[in-house]
């Protein structure tokens, strides 16, 4: 496992695939970017900073951010609550491989059938982190659940006896409806999760809208799912791209990896695996700027001249 001392400051990791930006043979050039910088991010902001992860369409990697940052940041050695509001598509758990664990969830403790710190299921891996659900799977909810109730449950989290968290990250469901009005309400940051696809950007804008009208200014882009072959072969939008249509900070860039799959799979998330795979690392790059609030750029570095016209999209 790496330590949190030998986490790279992330700004100065470089994807591209031709010219790594290290003396070391390319194969080691990510490790050695992590042993680059002997020092823990920066907590920027004041706690606990609540964010919600969200994107509008589905499928596009909220979850999946959601498990990774959570842990990245309990890595780097912060406290972190991570809320599923998912509730109609509660999988938050089981990315976290936690589902067995889950005995009570909000629903209960709105009930008062259970204290709040029995629905908080703390992870065996890394204590700093832990997991709500909002509700049981297939179980109703409430009637007249919404943000008021979370923001009641936001509250609570600050007001806990062991002090509140650094993070709360909410997890969020797809969609603009009553779930997603919900997830966002007691949010104060968003991390706006996008492929680069048209239909995932279009509702990415829309959502970005909506964030807007809520009072949350600070909102920055994760893309993800992003493939060099593709776009090579000009198949896909450049982060470049997807940058310069939403207009928004690059919080971290995510390649298309089928350890994401099996990861997901096996319930571990992959900023957990030893050797970290390429999204793993990319995840915990994009953890290490929320904390200090920074972002990324998406440079265009030119190819060769006989490949002129294929820019690189990954950014420094
Ligand atoms: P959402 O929460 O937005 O609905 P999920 O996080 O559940 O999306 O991800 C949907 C699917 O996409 C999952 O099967 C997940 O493993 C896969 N996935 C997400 N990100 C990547 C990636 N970078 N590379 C490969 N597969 C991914
Ligand atoms: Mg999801």
């Amino acid at each position: 496992m790496i330590s949190i001392h030998t986490i790279t400051k992330p700004s100065t990791f470089q994807f591209h695939p031709k010219r790594p930006s290290r003396k070391p043979p390319k194969t080691l050039a990510p490790i050695h970017a992590l042993l680059q910088y002997n020092r823990k991010p920066q907590l920027a902001g004041d706690t606990p900073r609540v964010v919600v992860i969200t994107s509008g369409k589905g499928g596009v990697g909220k979850t999946t951010t959601t498990a990774n940052i959570g842990l990245s940041l309990a890595r780097l050695g912060f406290s972190a609550v991570a809320i599923d509001a998912d509730v109609g598509l509660r999988n938050l758990d089981l990315l976290l491989g936690l589902e067995n664990r889950v005995n009570y969830t909000v629903v209960e403790v709105l009930n008062g059938d259970c204290r709040l710190d029995q629905a908080l299921v703390r992870d065996k891996r890394w204590s700093n982190f832990e997991l709500l659900c909002i509700s049981k799977p297939r179980s109703k909810l409430p009637l007249g659940f919404g943000g008021k109730a979370l923001i009641w449950l936001v509250d609570a989290l600050k007001n806990r006896e062991e002090g509140p968290p650094d993070f709360i990250l909410i997890d969020c469901p797809a969609g603009i409806d009553a779930g997603f009005i919900t997830a966002i309400t007691p949010a104060n940051e968003a991390v706006l999760v996008t492929t680069p696809d048209i239909t995932s950007l279009r509702d990415a804008d829309r959502v970005t809208g909506l964030l807007e009208c809520d009072g949350i200014r600070d909102i920055k882009m994760i893309v993800n799912r992003v493939r060099t072959d593709m776009i090579k072969g000009e198949d896909m939008m450049s982060v470049l791209d997807v940058q310069e249509m939403l207009g928004l900070p690059l919080l971290g860039v995510i390649p298309e990896d089928t350890e994401v799959i099996r990861s997901t799979n096996r319930g571990y998330p992959l900023v957990l695996n030893k050797p970290p795979a390429l999204a793993g690392l990319a995840f915990e790059q994009a953890a290490w700027r929320l904390v200090e609030q920074d972002s990324m750029k998406a440079v265009m570095v030119e190819e060769e001249p006989k490949k002129r016209g294929f820019f690189s999209f990954f950014g420094g």
